[in-house]
């Protein structure tokens, strides 16, 4: 399983390039920190690798990647769903019991804190807590390539950092994770960085 980053350059604008001559193989067992100031293009990276943006130059190759997701930077959930419930929804599409699919959400809002909250509606959790739900669903939906924007924007710092060990672990799993970021902490935790001030020109 592999994600290759081919020569990748990306603009929005003729004078402004963000980003170029980016070849970066993304592979299992890794978890991958992509690091560089407010603007340079962290997000827009994540958009390419996932192959919702074309790149101006280069290329992007899936090898045997059938499952992309996408953790976004601001936490978007069913106002009047519990955080169980967010996190038994990817499961029951698997085709798992509710009672199966209970047993395992526990575990992952265990990994990040949430099960005495589990009851609570989406619409009454504050940012952080919604923050971490959204993790622990994409973990849920156990997908090859998990993609994270700015994960720890709205947690403490102690939290932010067992959030970076949570998803490094994952990666121990078998999963690509790309965690765009400007916290040291969490870089700290990933396996390899990618900085964009690297390719800049
Ligand atoms: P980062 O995530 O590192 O803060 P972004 O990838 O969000 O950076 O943005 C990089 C630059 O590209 C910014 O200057 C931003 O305004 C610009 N940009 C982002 N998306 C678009 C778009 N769809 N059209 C034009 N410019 C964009
Ligand atoms: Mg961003």
């Amino acid at each position: 399983m592999k994600v290759a980053l081919k020569d990748i350059s990306h603009s929005f604008t003729e004078e402004a390039i963000l980003f170029h001559n980016l070849t970066v193989d993304l592979v299992p067992n890794r978890t991958y920190a992509l690091v560089g100031p407010s603007g340079s293009g962290k997000s827009t990276l994540l958009s390419i690798i996932a192959k919702w943006l074309e790149p101006v130059k280069g290329e992007i190759e899936y090898d045997e990647i059938e499952k992309v997701n996408w953790v976004f930077q601001n936490p978007h959930g069913v106002a009047n769903r519990t955080v169980l419930d967010h996190v038994c929804l990817p499961l029951l599409s698997y085709g798992m019991s509710r009672e199966q699919a209970e047993k395992e959400a526990k575990e992952y809002l265990d990994i990040f804190g949430l099960n005495e909250i589990k009851d609570s509606l989406f619409k009454e959790l504050s940012g952080g807590e919604a923050q971490r739900l959204m993790l622990a669903r994409g973990i849920a939906s156990k997908p090859n390539l998990l993609l994270v924007d700015e994960p720890t924007a709205q947690l403490d710092t102690k939290t932010a950092m067992t959030v970076s060990d949570k998803l490094t672990n994952l990666a121990n799993k078998g999963a690509i994770v790309v965690i765009a970021t400007h916290d040291e902490h969490t870089r700290d935790a990933c396996t390899d960085i990618i900085d964009l001030t690297h390719y800049g020109v």
